[in-house]
């Protein structure tokens, strides 16, 4: 893929129809290049409509990606919410790998006042028996823990490469706005620049050429993200972040998760487009 494509979360405000297939063709029509689908209620989606999403990928080349669900804690107290949440994971990866997408992401666990590094083995734990099983199933889905927003979320920038470094078929999600509410820094060229090199490190070349971005403004308070905001209502410095992702010739796609959703995915399209040359 050369360089970034642009996209929503969910079916564009303007789609005809609030259907995943509307909204793919929704995205072509606008000139943008991807959209991921949010399972984030549930994956209601069957085989049969997959099917249905995946001709509609083929013909528009709208590259597809999934959100799985909220209700996700795999560092939860009862062994039956850790196996509920697990099949939603697989559920999302099922699904999304019929319709064509080639990423699912996920919000993968809360700390509930564990260490962190106790969150990280039950989180590592239970994802490698994820992925064990969608190896057995052949499914070759990238799974994508997400960077998340709040301090009380399993999520750092190290927590998510770590995870990505040890287990196979894993990697990134990286959600710019999270990490920049998380704490109120991480909102600088130099900043976002670091987080871009952290990666080369860890994963190497191959994690930048397929990158995963989320992008939107966000409202945050001491404990981090409160709500996702329109870029120009927040202090989101989104022309530096996509300025750095150009200099460092990131590859991948950029969902957009602003409340605008493709008016945003555009502003974030131009002002990439602008620095070509
Ligand atoms: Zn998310």
């Amino acid at each position: 893929m050369a360089g970034l494509l642009f996209g929503t979360g969910g079916t564009p405000h303007s789609a005809k129809s609030p259907s995943t297939i509307g909204g793919i063709e929704r995205i072509a029509e606008l000139g943008l290049g991807c959209m991921e689908v949010e399972f984030v209620q549930g994956v209601r989606m069957g085989e049969a409509g997959a099917r249905l999403v995946r001709e509609t990928v083929i013909k528009t080349s709208v590259k597809l990606s999934a959100h799985g669900p909220y209700f996700i804690n795999l560092n939860a107290r009862e062994p039956e919410k850790i196996r509920a949440s697990q099949d939603r994971i697989l559920q999302t990866a099922r699904i999304a790998s019929i319709c064509g997408a080639e990423s699912i992401t996920f919000h993968a666990a809360f700390y509930l006042g564990d260490p962190p590094e106790k969150a990280y083995n039950m989180v590592k734990k239970y994802l490698k028996e994820i992925m064990e099983q969608l190896e057995r199933e052949n499914n070759r889905v990238w799974v994508r823990p997400e960077i998340m927003g709040k301090s009380s979320q399993f999520g750092t920038i190290e927590e998510i490469l770590n995870l990505s470094s040890e287990l196979e078929r894993v990697a990134p999600c990286l959600d710019f706005a999270h990490w920049h509410a998380r704490d109120g820094k991480s909102n600088s060229y130099q900043e976002f620049a670091s987080v871009l090199e952290q990666v080369e490190q860890k994963l190497g070349r191959v994690a930048l050429d397929n990158m995963h971005i989320h992008v939107s403004g966000i409202y945050y308070g001491k404990k981090g993200e409160l709500k996702h905001l329109n870029l120009k209502e927040s202090d989101f410095q989104y022309a530096e972040l996509i300025k750095a992702l150009r200099d460092y010739d990131a590859r991948g796609i950029v969902i957009c998760e602003s409340p605008n959703l493709e008016e945003d995915a555009l502003l974030l399209q131009a002002t990439y487009n602008a620095l070509k040359t």
